[in-house]
């Protein structure tokens, strides 16, 4: 069986075991070869994946089957579905339509692997999904021993793209969220060639203070551009402004 890529060797490991309710773990990886065995040590179960020179693609060429353990053990919330197992099996989903929600999104990924996943696991599959998409996540202080998300970041890779190309103005502004999650989302915004306005970043945060326009003047810096003299326009916000004021970030 030959694949294009080690990715795909694992995209397909991973969606063996989803649905079989099994578990592996790796025992080698590298750039040649690739070595999972079931998680537990008394069932045989294991595949040896390797690059082939002579068709310059992956292929399996050992494989120890079946499984001999029981399935019952294994739970189906999404553990075994890495970020790149995510990115992979929703792609087609996306391409043909780019306003699903994540929720439907969650749900297909549901119908498809009867497998639930967390919101951690679709940020990071958005990384995954173009090398140039920045996602980060703040965890709540207040609360030890789990991480309880207070503020997430994301910019999309094409926009950061398209940013490099535009004239270094951003404009930086907040709006209430209403519904179900009562809270402040962030935007930059800039302007192209053709005078259009498009979004290059966002955060969701709990409330404007110094402290959140502090993280997301940071993101932006140090994730979507690193080019100095950049323009920011702003509301005036004492948040943003005391940013500015402090001379120890080093904006001015
Ligand atoms: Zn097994």
């Amino acid at each position: 069986m030959l694949f294009k890529n080690k990715a795909s060797v694992q995209y397909v490991l991973t969606l063996y075991s989803v649905g079989h309710n099994k578990q592996y773990k790796v025992i080698k990886s590298d750039t040649n070869r690739l070595v999972v065995r079931c998680i537990r040590d008394a069932c045989p179960w294991s595949i040896r994946a390797i690059f082939s020179k002579k068709h310059e693609l992956w292929q399996i060429n050992k494989c120890k089957c079946p499984h001999c353990c029981t399935s019952l053990q294994v739970v189906t919330n999404g553990q075994m579905m890495d970020s790149r197992f995510i990115s992979i099996a929703l792609k087609q989903y996306v391409r043909e339509d780019i306003t699903q929600s994540i929720k439907d999104l969650r749900s297909m990924l549901y119908a498809k692997c009867e497998h639930d996943v967390t919101m951690y696991k679709f940020l990071a599959a958005l990384d995954n999904a173009d090398p140039d998409t920045v996602t980060l996540l703040k965890c709540d202080p207040h609360v030890s021993g789990t991480c309880i998300i207070n503020s997430a970041f994301w910019a999309f890779g094409p926009c950061i793209r398209r940013f490099w190309h535009c004239r270094p103005v951003i404009s930086i502004d907040a709006m209430h969220l209403y519904v179900k999650y009562k809270r402040k989302l962030m935007i930059a915004m800039v302007t192209d060639g053709n005078n259009e306005v498009y979004p290059l970043a966002f955060i969701v945060v709990e409330s404007e203070s110094t402290e959140t326009w502090g993280w997301f003047l940071a993101c932006l810096l140090s994730h979507i551009t690193n080019q100095t003299n950049l323009c920011i326009i702003f509301d005036r916000h004492r948040g943003i402004q005391s940013c500015f004021d402090d001379t120890t970030r080093g904006y001015l």
